[in-house]
């Protein structure tokens, strides 16, 4: 079979999608325009909210934005998401956010809970900065794990910080992102998918701090190695999830309050003899994944520096095996890819996201990319899944001015 470079999500390539878009509901020339990408995840799963490491990456495909600025200080959002654009003046985003979101379309919560966001953070009043039109047409996916959510947040900030001379740096619009994402959409989630895609680097992965917020660029090699990352998307969404991840987020607060830790990134492999003492075994196995799983992602980035991406297969694995058995959050689809990945020569495969369905990675050699995709597909059949889509991603640039 024939892996894919980029998904088709809606059969139109969104960098001439949103130039059409722009066209026709402004009808003018844009002031500019910007793009964000969405990420995977190579190692760091559900260690954000406890204070941990992750090590996501960018990926080719990007929310693309073009802006225009306005004279009687409305914004205006349109999206080939949803037909109908969404006005609103801006000196009444105030109103509208947190308190009044039900009064606008969930999806243009992200692109007008930006500007909120944005003028608040850069301490602006509404009357300072023009009005504006902006046009949104993405190539991510939407809700297949790889943050649509966040690249339609960076591409809309870093086009506003632009347009309005803010002059805010990337870590301040990763956290407009997330404070649109929290506060305006109403969504409770972390800063990794911002901060990727506000920072991610061709050939490079992102190793953050979410304690400090601290960021470091770690080449990955995968092209000298001619390694590829396939995505295993097995098109299940869990009815489970949304409990699921609350659930597990109340074990790591109970697991940290008994351990007496601010959170469970201050716990490290040697204290989990004690743990296991003071732990009911529930509590004890999901306290151990993300002990394990912090450990995990320190190692593959010292591994990534001194060995190269193929020393990182037995990380990513253990990772898995982690998540399957002591966080319990994988499902048999997401098992089955891994294991059919590797038994086609995987440098490495793990799930990847929240859990209860979604996706896996695998990293492969380019020429076996084939092959592997091949053996997930025959196994999805043999036990009787919905077919899998299968594509690749290289790890690529952050948000930008096009
Ligand atoms: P994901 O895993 O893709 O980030 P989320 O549920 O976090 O899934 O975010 C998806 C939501 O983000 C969509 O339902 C929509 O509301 C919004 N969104 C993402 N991309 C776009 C877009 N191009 N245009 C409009 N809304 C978008
Ligand atoms: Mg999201």
């Amino acid at each position: 079979m024939t892996v894919e470079g980029t998904p088709p999500v809606t059969g139109t390539d969104a960098a001439s999608a949103v130039r059409d878009l722009f066209l026709l509901e402004v009808g003018h020339e844009p002031a500019g325009r910007w793009s964000a990408p969405g990420r995977v995840n190579l190692i760091g799963e559900h260690t954000d909210y406890n204070d941990g490491f992750v090590l996501p990456f960018a990926i080719p495909h990007r929310t693309h934005v073009q802006l225009g600025t306005r004279a009687d200080g409305r914004i205006r959002v349109v999206s080939t998401f949803d037909e109908a654009p969404v006005e609103v003046p801006l000196d009444e985003l105030d109103e509208l956010f947190p308190g009044g979101r039900e009064n606008v379309p969930t999806w243009s919560a992200y692109p007008l809970g930006v500007a909120w966001a944005l003028l608040r953070a850069a301490g602006r009043a509404a009357r300072t900065v023009p009005g504006v039109d902006i046009a949104i047409a993405s190539n991510v996916p939407v809700g297949a794990g790889l943050s649509s959510s966040a690249a339609i947040e960076s591409a809309t900030a870093v086009a506003l910080n632009d347009a309005w001379g803010l002059g805010l740096d990337r870590v301040a619009l990763a956290r407009v992102g997330r404070t649109a994402e929290n506060e305006a959409v109403g969504a409770p989630t972390g800063i990794m998918d911002q901060m990727a895609s506000m920072l991610g680097r061709s050939d490079a992965a992102i190793f953050l701090d979410c304690r400090t917020l601290d960021a470091t660029v770690v080449d990955v090699g995968f092209a000298a190695a001619d390694l590829e990352l396939l995505v295993l998307d097995t098109g299940v969404t869990h009815a489970h999830s949304t409990g699921g991840y609350r659930d597990r987020r109340a074990s790591c607060e109970r697991g940290a309050e008994v351990m007496g830790v601010p959170a469970l990134r201050d716990l490290s492999i040697a204290d989990l003899a004690a743990a296991e003492q003071r732990l009911d075994d529930v509590t004890f196995r999901r306290v151990r994944h993300i002990v394990t799983e912090n450990q995990r992602v320190l190692d593959t980035v010292q591994t990534l520096r001194e060995s190269g991406p193929r020393a990182i297969g037995g990380l990513l694995v253990a990772s898995h095996a982690s998540m399957r058995d002591d966080f319990e959050i994988s499902v048999p689809e997401l098992d089955v890819a891994v294991e059919a990945a590797l038994e086609a020569g995987a440098v490495g495969a793990r799930m990847t996201g929240g859990g209860f369905g979604g996706a896996a990675i695998a990293l492969v050699d380019r020429a076996r990319r084939e092959r592997v995709a091949a053996s997930v597909e025959t196994a999805f059949a043999a036990a009787g899944f919905a077919a899998p889509h299968v594509f690749s991603v290289t790890p690529s640039a952050g948000a930008a001015r096009d």
